[in-house]
């Protein structure tokens, strides 16, 4: 439940699970394992009439090492560029909150963050006019290094981040942007 509630449960019989990818870091140590083969008992009463491939997108966002994510901080859809600016000299990917891809569509769903978008695990994570609801904490707790944008000192994300910049996006990234392109002279 997005990290808000966790059951320990014990199991007794066999169990089924799935995990997201990225979602967990491996164990060091597995204790015993057994693994077999079990035949699923036939479903009656259920006729599939046809199946269509998910449309797979260009981005892996599960797999980035270093991802800048946007939200409804951004005014219009053409201020995105600020974001795939900053993206392009850290040779990061573009993340974002579920407005921007549900509902603004501005992003394809490739780029959604969270709970019910993708679960990231990237050494740098960059969160630029994002509040931080637990939604969106629960896909990307697990990164090294978060650093949240607001010009809100209130947004909850200040609470779930390494370095917090209290600033407004559109004066802060395009710096930030120019500054890293000098230093990486990119
Ligand atoms: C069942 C369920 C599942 C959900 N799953 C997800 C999910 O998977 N992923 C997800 O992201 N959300 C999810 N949500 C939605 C979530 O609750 C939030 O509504 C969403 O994350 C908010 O997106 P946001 O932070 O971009 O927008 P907002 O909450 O509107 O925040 C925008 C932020 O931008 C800041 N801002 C505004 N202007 C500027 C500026 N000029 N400079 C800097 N900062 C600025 C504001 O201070 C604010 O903090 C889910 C909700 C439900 C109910």
């Amino acid at each position: 439940m997005g990290n808000r509630a966790q059951v320990t449960v014990k199991v007794t019989d066999r169990v089924f699970l799935m995990a997201p990818p990225a979602r967990f870091k491996p164990v060091e140590k597995v204790t015993t394992v057994t693994t077999e083969s079990l035949q699923p008992k036939a479903i009656t009463g259920i006729k599939v009439v046809s199946t269509e491939e998910k449309p797979k997108g260009k981005v892996r966002i599960e797999d980035a090492e270093l991802i800048v994510s946007v939200g409804r901080g951004f005014k219009k859809q053409e201020d995105l560029k600020l974001a795939f600016e900053l993206a392009e000299v850290l040779g990061a990917e573009i993340g974002c909150s579920r407005p921007i891809a549900a509902d603004l569509k501005w992003l394809s769903e490739d780029h959604w963050v969270g709970l019910s978008g993708h679960k990231v695990r990237p050494k740098l994570y960059m969160a630029v006019g994002i509040s931080g609801q637990p939604q969106h904490l629960a896909g990307m707790m697990e990164s090294k290094t978060v650093v949240v944008i607001n010009s809100d000192p209130n947004a909850p994300f200040f609470k779930n981040c390494d370095y917090g910049v209290v600033e407004d996006l559109y004066k802060f990234v395009p710096a930030l942007t120019k500054k890293l392109r000098e230093i990486l002279k990119k």
